[in-house]
């Protein structure tokens, strides 16, 4: 008899466990409360265009590719991969303009902007995220079995480089750049995992050394190409993947799991389960008389996306475009401190059809207009709310030189938190669980095996080692190698 895993949830994480846990053996059922799978990493079409509505680039590409030739596939039989030349194109307050890539030549023509000290804390800067990366991917981003850290765990804090390892984010960008330009730029990576630079600790320069080292990549036809390509496998795997099945409770004896219930009635018997859905709603699912969810202050940022259609092209656009607020370090105490949507937001505007003409129809283009926004439980995203938000987006927009595009409008659609927090059941829709501020936050998230009841295993963004879609993939490989180690008998 094939023992029998339950996942909570058809995220990618718990896509990836369902697969990698089929390939050693397992039965496997993923219960989906949606319609559809991928969780965040979702997609809308109408009218002929098409939209990925999460994530919009992908770093470290390898993860991706380990993933399906575990499965015994190969991810170019399933998604082309796209490195996206240039990275993204800046725009600053006062109009001054920087197109990114990862060759430094070709940042000459903006040279103004850099002194030339910058060349070298940006050297120094590149070696710092590359030794944070040598030393996580040895250690953090491969285990944290337990939910109580013991001294093995933070053995990676050891091993910090002293200088800057310890640090504060900014004051790591400040210290390696004179130039405003460069540390807004650089400041802006701890958004990656919704966190704010002038918080996060400095081990996050693995991100822009990640994706300045090893590109940042585009899946054509949209990344949600990619949790098709994990469907197809899947199903073919012989995973029982269930759409609009709900667990409304995870059954245990005695703190060893035995099964979760559906919010039709119907009963799922499982040796482990494994929550894929939030790890801060873990608790509730499993009755626990004094479970409280997560703390508002706690939770990572959420965003505000406005999906548009437009009749006509933008041939000046990038695929990634950034619009930067003039006061940076203000719109970062609203967003966490005041806890309201910013009155001059950083806006992202992703333009996949500039490089993928697949995604519309003839003429036109899609675009992906995200701004960030605080993860509260009381802010209703009603018209009045998404309007006044909306105004702020354009505004910004419109004062870094941004086409008018209001006219050309075919088809729309907007994400509020709320949205985010109802689709996914994620507390004030904060896309990445807990925010990344402080070493504690960053190091310790809720471990992959729970050391209160048996047989409970978390995957995915809210989970150790966290958010964004590679560390949710190395997140399954983490829980899984933990499954295989744990439950053998
Ligand atoms: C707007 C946006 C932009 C983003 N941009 C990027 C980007 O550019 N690059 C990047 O790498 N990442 C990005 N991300 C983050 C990335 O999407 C996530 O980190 C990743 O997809 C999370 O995967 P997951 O499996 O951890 O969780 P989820 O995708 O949240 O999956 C969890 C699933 O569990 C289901 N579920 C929850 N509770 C239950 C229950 N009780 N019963 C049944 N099912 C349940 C949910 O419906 C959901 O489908 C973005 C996210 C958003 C929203």
């Amino acid at each position: 008899m094939k023992k029998r895993a339950v996942i909570i949830g058809g995220g990618l994480g718990g896509l990836a466990t369902a697969l990698r846990l089929t390939v050693n053996g397992w039965q496997v059922t993923v219960c989906e409360q949606g319609d559809t799978f991928g969780g965040k990493m979702n997609y809308w079409s109408q009218a002929g265009f098409q939209f990925d509505t999460g994530p919009s680039l992908i770093t470290m590409p390898w993860v991706f590719q380990e993933l399906f030739e575990t499965a015994s596939s190969r991810l170019q039989d399933h998604v082309e991969l796209i490195q996206m030349h240039p990275l993204a194109q800046y725009v600053y307050d006062d109009g001054v303009r920087f197109t990114y890539t990862s060759s430094l030549p070709e940042w000459l023509p903006t040279v103004r902007m850099i002194e030339p000290r910058d060349v070298e804390g940006f050297f120094k800067f590149l070696r710092l995220g590359a030794r944070l990366y040598d030393v996580s991917r040895q250690t953090f981003l491969k285990r944290r079995p337990l939910d109580r850290p013991r001294a093995t765990d933070l053995g990676v804090l050891r091993h910090l480089p002293l200088r800057y390892g310890w640090g504060n984010y900014h004051k790591t960008v400040a210290a390696h750049f004179q130039s405003p330009y460069l540390q807004q730029l650089y400041d802006r990576y701890p958004t990656y995992v919704g966190s704010s630079p002038y918080a996060a600790p400095a081990t996050l320069a693995i991100i822009p050394y990640l994706e300045f080292a090893f590109g940042g990549w585009y899946a054509r036809g949209g990344l949600y190409r990619i949790v098709q390509g994990l469907l197809e496998l899947a199903t073919t795997m012989g995973v029982d993947l269930i759409p609009r099945a709900q667990v409304v409770r995870i059954e245990h004896e005695n703190r060893k799991v035995k099964g979760v219930h559906l919010a039709d009635g119907n009963r799922l018997p499982g040796d482990v389960v494994v929550m894929n859905g939030d790890a801060s709603e873990g608790p509730k699912l499993l009755g626990e008389s004094n479970a409280q969810g997560m703390p508002s202050t706690h939770r990572s940022m959420s965003g505000l996306v406005f999906l548009l259609g437009l009749r006509r092209e933008l041939p000046g656009l990038s695929h990634h475009s950034l619009y930067f607020s003039a006061d940076y370090r203000r719109e970062f105490a609203q967003l966490f401190d005041e806890r309201c949507f910013p009155d001059d937001p950083t806006v992202y505007v992703n333009t996949p059809s500039r490089s993928d003409r697949s995604l519309v129809l003839g003429e036109g283009e899609t675009l992906f207009i995200m701004a960030n926004a605080p993860a509260n439980d009381g802010d209703l995203w009603d018209e009045e709310q998404i309007g006044t938000a909306r105004c702020r987006v354009f505004e910004r927009l419109r004062r870094s030189g941004f086409p008018d595009i209001e006219s050309d409008i075919v088809v729309s659609d907007v994400w509020t938190p709320r949205r985010i927090a109802g689709t996914y059941s994620m507390p004030g829709g904060a896309i990445y669980g807990a925010h990344s501020h402080g070493w504690r936050n960053a190091f310790l998230r809720p471990s992959n095996k729970s050391t209160r009841y048996d047989g409970l295993y978390r995957v995915g963004g809210s989970s150790h080692p966290g958010g964004g879609t590679p560390t949710v993939l190395l997140s399954a490989q983490i829980t899984c190698e933990l499954i295989q180690r744990f439950e053998r008998g």
